[in-house]
């Protein structure tokens, strides 16, 4: 039997949130060039609509930390894909992310890009479930503040499934 997904946040919401995430970008890197370090696989799609909407200069790096198996985070994180320190040193570099759950992900990247020395560090999150905190952390743009519901869509996936909705919805 196909899944039932409701929507939790509609694609116009999160066009209209887009714009505004970019435009607050736009204002504090103003004349800067910007690195979007982009997290694969949630946070591509999010990551590629930001920088349509960015007026300044937009360099996309890519990495791949993995947590989950399921709808279960594991807690063990492992690097599959990295950028050279190259990419990253005296960069004003913005981490994009789908969504920020326990925390744990985001310090352990975000350490493991300052030990490369960027001019500065920044996180954006599409989403922040900020009740299901494990480890302290705080992204400097978020999309929208969610719960603890396991949330599909938009780049989301359930073993590998609904990342193309282009919505961000709950399964039942
Ligand atoms: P954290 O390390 O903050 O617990 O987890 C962050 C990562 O867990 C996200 O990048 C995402 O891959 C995954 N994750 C956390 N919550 C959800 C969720 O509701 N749906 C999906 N699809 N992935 C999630």
């Amino acid at each position: 039997m196909a899944d039932t997904i409701d929507v939790l946040i509609s694609e116009e919401k999160i066009n209209a949130r887009i714009k505004e995430l970019a435009e607050s970008i736009d204002h504090d890197y103003a004349g800067k060039e910007i690195i979007f370090l982009c997290t694969l696989k949630g946070a591509c799609f999010f990551a590629c609509e930001l920088a349509k909407r960015v007026t300044l200069p937009v360099f996309m790096e890519f990495i791949q930390a993995k947590s989950y198996e399921g709808k279960n985070s594991t807690g063990n994180l492992v690097m599959k894909l990295d950028v050279p320190e190259e990419a990253i040193a005296g960069k004003h570099v913005i981490i994009i992310e789908d969504v920020i759950d326990t925390g744990r992900t985001l310090s352990h990247v975000k350490q493991l890009m300052l030990d490369r020395n960027p001019a500065s560090i920044a996180v954006c999150s599409l989403l922040d479930k900020h009740e299901c905190r494990v480890v302290p952390f705080e992204g400097e743009y978020i999309g929208f503040s969610i719960g603890d519901d396991f949330v599909v869509g938009y780049g989301l996936d359930w073993d590998q499934k609904y990342r193309n909705l282009p919505y961000v919805g709950i399964v039942r």
